[in-house]
């Protein structure tokens, strides 16, 4: 759980001391620089066969992975809003936070320019959707395909928050797949 890779205070530019992960302490001005997790939101965007929505990512990290729609928490925004946003520009479908059911929160970890710790909060989009109801953003979604719970290669999936709520999902089918 060290970063290897901040190593000035953003107040100053001064020395950071990096020992402990929870906060960065600047030698110079006394600056404390908390190394909270950045929240995401995930999506479970199913089909009338409880079909999960996977898309391949356009970009590094993990080129070419599974991933769901979803993505960053904005300023200001409840994770139910950058889901409803997220879901909008990516997907091209309008979605409330009405429609979207709690289901838990994932950790993940990945380094991309700088280490970043990640906690997805992961929910289920409770309409049932087709294909043709989405209008994708095709310079941030390729390959979108709705994919059995028993055909999806875990190793396949992007990041460790991704992979951990598709098995949430998938161990509790029984229970999601009465929801509408
Ligand atoms: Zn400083």
């Amino acid at each position: 759980m060290k970063s290897f890779n901040l190593k000035y205070c953003p107040a100053c530019c001064g020395e950071l001391d990096l020992s402990d992960y929870k906060v960065f302490v600047c030698r110079s001005c006394g600056f404390h620089f908390y190394q909270n997790p950045k929240p995401t939101v995930l999506a479970i965007v199913r089909d009338e066969k409880d079909r999960v929505l996977f898309t391949r990512r356009v970009r590094d990290p993990k080129k070419g992975f599974l991933d769901l729609l979803g993505g960053f928490v904005d300023p200001g925004e409840s994770a139910e809003e950058a889901l409803c946003r997220e879901l909008k520009e990516e997907a091209g479908v309008n979605i409330s936070p009405e429609d979207l059911l709690y289901m838990g929160s994932f950790k993940s970890r990945y380094f991309y320019q700088v280490d970043l710790d990640i906690l997805g909060l992961g929910f289920l989009v409770r309409p049932r959707f087709k294909m043709e109801d989405f209008v994708f953003d095709k310079t941030e979604i390729s390959d979108p395909k709705f994919l059995s719970v028993y055909d999806v290669d875990v190793d396949q999936i992007s990041f460790p928050d991704v992979r951990s709520i598709f098995k949430f999902y998938k161990n509790n089918l029984k229970y999601y797949s009465r929801l509408n």
